[in-house]
This record gives C-alpha cells, structure tokens and sequence, in this order.
C-alpha cells in the first residue's frame, strides 16, 4: 500500500540545501515551537491552506465551492476548514494557497526523480526538510530506502530532537546532516522553542560517532542565541563531540511574517533581530578561533 504523508512543497533547483542543484522535500511536523519559526504552517501535520487578504478581489469564488460553508475571510472561521482545497483551486487570484497537503510515495518519488539529469550534471541530488524531516519517520525512510538503492545523492535537514535508534538507518544514507544548534543553554532552549535541548546534544554526540559529513547550523537571532558567550560555547561543544563537522551561522531574517498572517496567527516577538554584519563576523572569528571549519551553503 502507498504511505501518505503530509507535504509542504517540494522546492526545484535548491542551491542552498547541500551540494549541487537539488529538490528539497519539505515534510510537514516538528516537535519544536521556534518562536521566531518562518514555516508557522509546518509545526502540524495536517492539510492547511492560508488566505492571502492582499490578493483578494471579493468575488466569491471560494465561498460558492466550500463544503463547510465558510466565508471569504477564512481565517475568521479556521477552525472549520479542512484544508479540503476546493477553495484553492476556484480562487482567479492565489488568494487561497495550499500550503500543506496530502502526498503519497508515489507522487513525491515522481516528482524528485523528475530532475535526476540535474542531479546528474551538478553533483546534486534531493535533501529532506521541514518542519522537521524526522516527523513522518516512516514516510522518510520509505523514501529515501528507494533513492538511496537507486544511487540518488542524499541529504538532511534537521533540528536535531528525534528518537536516535530508530532514525540510525535513515541518517546512513544521508551524503550530508545539517542539523540545527539553537542555545547551548537548556532553560533558553526551552524558552525559545518548547523543549529543553538535552535530547539534542545528545543526538548530535552520536551522530559525530558515526562519521557522517555533518554541517552543524546555528540561526543566530540577536535578543535569543547571538552572544559571544553562546557562540564559544556552541563551538567548543563541537569540537569536542563532533571533531569533523563544520559550521554554518546563518543571520536571522524577518522571512515569512506573510504566512503568520495567512494563517491568521500572531507575528513572531519584536525581540528577534537581524545580527549586523560585523556581528556575524565576529562571531565567525569565534568559530575559526577554535579552528573549526565553516560551511557557506547560504
Ligand atoms: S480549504 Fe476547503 S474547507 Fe477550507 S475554506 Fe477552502 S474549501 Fe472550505
Ligand atoms: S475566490 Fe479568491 S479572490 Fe475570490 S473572494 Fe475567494 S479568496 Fe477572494
């Protein structure tokens, strides 16, 4: 039987997501509640579509096609939709975006497999993200089971929070993990994103045992992680744990903010702030200091 998952999208000539032009597979789910989160639509696993205001000329379309009978402004009666889609699809100006869906196996192995020539040609291949790519645990070692037994190109995105035994085999066939470091401290961590990061660095522990290529990420977000102190810290931890991986900091930016409104939902606190660029030099230094190596896929 076809396993169903629940799918963001699936992004075309990625350069940003490992080497090379690849799809990046965005799996919807994540055990993780970032505050500053730029995918608000990726935190549950199940169909959601959003309502762009902006985009919207009043004409009904929508409201004559919904099976729960609600009104234009959707996110006045969320609770009632199903992210059924039917809307979507009668909306004239992309007022009405799907922007998590139901796929199965099959259509999200067509879809990936559509590009291999690029892969091909660009030393590429397909990366798994999120959400969290661990979240549909099943539907990611379906998936990568079959690619990875026809010789595709691998890699991972991930916050790092999943049950490490049985994920072991899918991150084997991982050509590279980037997995995300968000606070050395573990009352922050749980401040900022919900849960502490015990169970995190001691994945990243056992994921630097198994001679993975691993790309440790930091977000750095001036008013949560981007001191000096936290940036040692995370760096020591690294080079401690994970002798042969390499670093990647990556400034925050205010992304996203149109999908919280979509979504009906409150933006992110006012806290969170872009690290200037001096800043994030800086704190580079910090890292090559330690002599440890940066990565620059950004
Ligand atoms: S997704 Fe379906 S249930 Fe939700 S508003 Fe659109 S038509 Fe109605
Ligand atoms: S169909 Fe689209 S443009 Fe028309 S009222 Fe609905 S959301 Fe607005």
């Amino acid at each position: 039987m076809s396993k169903k998952g629940c799918l963001m999208q699936i992004q075309p000539f990625s350069v940003n997501d490992g080497d090379g032009i690849r799809s990046t597979v965005f799996l919807a789910g994540c055990p993780l509640h970032c505050k500053w989160c730029a995918n608000p639509e990726g935190l549950q696993q199940r169909p959601i579509v959003g309502f762009y205001a902006g985009n919207c000329i009043g004409c009904g379309a929508c409201v004559k096609v919904c099976p729960r009978h609600i009104g234009i402004d959707l996110n006045a009666e969320r609770e009632k939709c199903t992210g059924c889609g039917a809307c979507v699809k009668a909306c004239p100006k992309n007022a009405r975006k799907q922007l998590v869906s139901y796929a199965d196996r099959e259509e999200i192995l067509k879809e990936v497999k559509k590009h291999t020539l690029f892969y091909q040609q660009s030393g590429g291949g397909i990366t798994f993200s999120g959400g969290e790519a661990t979240a549909q645990a099943e539907l990611l070692d379906d998936l990568t089971t079959e690619l990875y037994d026809m010789g595709y190109s691998l890699d991972m995105e991930t916050c790092g929070y999943f049950d490490f035994d049985s994920v072991l085999p899918i991150l084997r066939r991982m050509d590279l993990i980037f997995m995300d470091l968000k606070h050395m401290d573990g009352a922050e961590h749980e401040k900022f994103t919900g849960v502490s990061n015990e169970r995190i660095l001691e994945n990243m522990k056992r994921l630097g045992e198994t001679g993975a290529r691993i790309v440790i990420r930091i977000p750095v977000i001036e008013g949560v992680n981007a001191d000096e102190g936290n940036i040692r810290k995370s760096g020591e931890f690294v080079k401690q744990y994970l002798p042969q991986a390499e670093m990647e900091l990556l400034p925050y930016h205010k992304f996203g903010f149109g999908k919280y409104e979509a979504l009906g939902l409150p933006l992110p606190d006012e806290i969170f702030e872009t690290p200037t660029p001096e800043k994030m030099e800086r704190l580079k230094g910090i890292l090559q200091e330690l002599g440890i190596p940066l990565a620059d896929f950004r």
